[in-house]
């Protein structure tokens, strides 16, 4: 398993990082590799998270530098359950199509069953970090 972050403090990097190997747990993800880049992601591209698959173990992992840690906890905990449906197959990118559990759509919205499962999520296990962490971020 290898985190590389690119772009923030070495404070927000030693957060990102302990989240997404709290993640890497939870999910039971394993030999995976991730590139987190932290940029001006909502000027550029209207998100404040986004994650792609590179590779069938490789993923980017992008966050937009305004989020603070709870938004940034919340938000690393969304992208990580993305990445958990790529990695299990549930989630295939098809060109501009997706493909999620065999059934083909025509694009990604915040209601598409990919985004509920990440949106149900993410606060459930950005909790469970803050409460299961020794430290006060
Ligand atoms: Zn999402």
């Amino acid at each position: 398993m290898l985190i590389d972050i690119q772009g923030t403090s070495r404070k927000k990097t030693s957060l990102i990082r302990q989240v997404i190997e709290y993640m890497m747990q939870q999910l039971k993800l394993t030999n995976i590799f991730i590139d987190v880049e932290v940029s001006n992601l909502f000027v550029n591209e209207k998100a404040y998270g986004f994650c792609s698959c590179q590779n069938t173990n490789e993923f980017l992992i992008e966050l937009d530098k305004t989020l603070n840690v709870q938004e940034l906890i919340e938000t690393i905990c969304h992208e990580m359950i993305h990445v958990k449906q790529y990695a299990t197959g549930e989630l295939v990118e098809k060109g501009k199509k997706i493909l999620y559990k065999n059934c083909l759509y025509e694009s990604s919205c915040d209601s598409s069953p990919w985004e509920k499962e990440a949106y149900e999520k993410e606060i459930y296990y950005a909790d469970a970090f803050v409460s299961d962490s020794s430290v006060m971020w």
